[in-house]
């Protein structure tokens, strides 16, 4: 058993499962969190945070799946396309099954567990808002320094990697509506993905909050459209009521599965925007100590393919198996480059896919996700593409590869 010291700041999805298990593996670690659990589960929800089985995996093998039976699954892929012309119609509807079951823990739940959970096995838990004077001590006093602030000013210490950042400002107005009360869709369960051409998206799933089973409602509006609409909004219920003129307007059906929701809680909104940014990997303090930054800290998503979470667990996963695997070396910046980089191979795919959902779909992507309806293996594909992104290259990036891809499947 090592007693090497790990400093994680940061208690998310990401800094609280990899401290977890780093813990088990006989490290002596810390975490410092700006809020307290109390403060986590009584404030506001931060995400929709679906994660699929590859993600929920790295839950199980670190022994954090405290909601596994009580949350309900995610068990498809809708997609939707309106028809422009005809209001109330469908241009695109298919339906593509996921191998695994999908689940969404609100955060506001699951946080506050870990946080108890990783006291339990010995880690430490300081609540601090912790800045770059902080950060000098962690590093003194630590083998590894890891900053895991997710949207967090500090994270701003990593320097903006403009060569992986291709936007500099938000490309969506965001919003996150949490509901008890809507009717369940038809056969199985899935994420409601609905695409409004030039207008925005609204995905919709099922979830476990505080207050038991809910739905979550996500709203990205493109910048200046109607659905960039938050600003006024002033009171929870004139929120929902926001959320609700958006399906009037473009989305009936979904609209009509809405007429007795209410909200979760007067917490269970948000609004708002951020540019998604790639940071690099290593943050250089004033004395010269290294930190290494994980997960939204240094690679920050849109949330349009609902990839965070997921990432987050998947760069922990990484992370943990990298420290465990360098022994008693130094974590030095080697280290650190090469840890990010194992998981960049994995994220850049990521990266490369939520990217281009945020510009209008060019002809063979509109191609692919029409295509769909008429082959349920590619729907399927499609589908599973969110538990494995990697798995939609190169054919969802390349014309070409596309077009050969879909004349297979015609053949
Ligand atoms: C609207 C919306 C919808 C989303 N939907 C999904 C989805 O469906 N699926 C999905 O996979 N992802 C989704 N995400 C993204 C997902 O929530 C995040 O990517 C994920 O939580 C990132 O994990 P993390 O550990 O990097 O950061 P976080 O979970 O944000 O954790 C960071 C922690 O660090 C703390 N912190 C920050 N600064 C400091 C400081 N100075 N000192 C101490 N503590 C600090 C914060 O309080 C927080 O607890 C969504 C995000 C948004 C905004």
């Amino acid at each position: 058993m090592s007693s090497r010291k790990i400093t994680i700041l940061g208690g998310g999805q990401a800094g609280l499962q990899l401290a977890c298990g780093l813990l088990q593996k006989g490290y002596e670690v810390k975490v410092v969190q700006n809020r307290t659990a109390e403060d986590i589960r009584t404030g506001k929800v931060m995400s929709s945070q679906c994660m699929f089985d590859a993600a929920l995996q790295n839950e199980r093998d670190v022994g954090l799946d405290f909601w596994g039976k009580e949350c309900p699954t995610v068990d498809s892929i809708n997609f939707v396309v309106p028809a422009p012309d005809k209001p109330g119609h469908k241009t695109i509807d298919w339906n593509g099954l996921l191998e695994r079951p999908a689940q969404s823990v609100d955060q506001r739940t699951k946080y506050p567990v870990w946080m108890k959970e990783l006291e339990r096995r010995g880690g430490t838990l300081e609540i601090k808002e912790a800045t770059i004077a902080d950060l000098e001590t962690y590093a003194a006093s630590s083998d590894l320094t890891i900053v895991a602030a997710g949207k967090g000013d500090i994270a701003r210490m990593f320097e903006r990697d403009a060569a992986k950042s291709p936007y500099d400002k938000p490309q969506r107005a965001l919003a996150l509506t949490y509901v008890h009360g809507m009717t369940p869709r038809p056969d199985h369960s899935a994420v409601n993905f609905n695409l409004i051409p030039g207008v925005g998206e609204y995905f919709v799933f099922p979830a476990l909050t505080n207050s038991g089973p809910c739905d979550i409602m996500v709203l990205e509006g493109i910048p200046g459209g109607p659905m960039d609409c938050w600003k006024d909004v002033a009171t929870p219920q004139e929120h929902l009521a926001r959320s609700k003129w958006i399906l009037d307007t473009f989305l009936p059906w979904e609209a009509e599965r809405c007429q007795k929701v209410e909200l979760t809680d007067a917490n269970g909104i948000l609004a708002g925007a951020f540019p998604p940014t790639v940071r690099k990997p290593i943050g250089r303090l004033p004395s010269g100590k290294v930190v290494l930054g994980l997960a939204d800290a240094v690679c920050l998503n849109d949330p349009i393919t609902g990839q965070g979470s997921n990432n987050a667990s998947k760069a922990a996963r990484i992370y943990m198996d990298a420290i465990v695997a360098h022994g008693d070396k130094a974590f030095d910046e080697a280290f650190m480059q090469a840890t990010f980089d194992r998981y960049w191979n994995y994220a850049q795919f990521v990266v490369g896919w939520t990217n281009a959902l945020l510009q209008p779909p060019p002809p063979h992507v509109l191609n692919i996700m029409g295509s769909a309806q008429a082959f349920p293996v590619l729907a399927r594909r499609i589908a599973n593409g969110f538990d494995n992104p990697p798995d939609l290259f190169p054919w969802f990036a390349v014309p070409e590869e596309a077009d050969r891809y879909l004349q297979q499947l015609a053949a």
